[in-house]
């Protein structure tokens, strides 16, 4: 698994945020698959980052989420993709793609529930309905 499979996608999308607002402050190839330099954090720090493609759970950066923790913070996500933009862009493509098959599953999905609408008799939708109608009221009193 990579980094970005290993990341929450809280990170990546984080991360993603920092590269293209370019919060790499500097950086080098370190080895055959690694990568180190430094990031600029929200809070005007700067975190020495330092991360391994081929050995993600390596990858070590000093800030609060990610320090003496085997974990891949949006730290280096963004050196990640500064350093391989390729990456960021198949990232983007597989995102809209997901996208795109949950519009497809929803949409779906409420065909399925149109049909099954109108398949119903009228004493059927009456049931439905009153019975949609208390479980609304009784939502209601639980939030509000
Ligand atoms: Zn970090």
């Amino acid at each position: 698994m990579g980094l970005i499979e290993i990341a929450s996608g809280n990170s990546v999308w984080r991360g993603m945020d920092y590269y293209e607002n370019h919060k790499v402050v500097s950086w080098n190839k370190s080895g055959d698959s690694a990568y180190e330099g430094v990031v600029s954090g929200s809070n005007g720090e700067n975190y020495n980052v330092h991360i391994d493609k081929l050995h993600p759970r390596k990858s070590v950066c000093n800030c609060a989420f990610a320090d003496g923790r085997r974990v891949v913070c949006k730290h280096m996500i963004a050196l990640y993709f500064t350093a391989e933009p390729e990456a960021a862009q198949i990232f983007l493509k597989q995102a809209e793609e997901w996208e795109r098959e949950e519009e497809e599953t929803t949409k779906r999905h409420y065909e399925d529930l149109q049909k099954y609408v109108k398949s119903l008799s009228k004493a059927e939708l009456q049931e439905c309905l009153y019975n949609a109608l208390v479980e609304l009221e009784e939502c209601r009193k639980r939030y509000w």
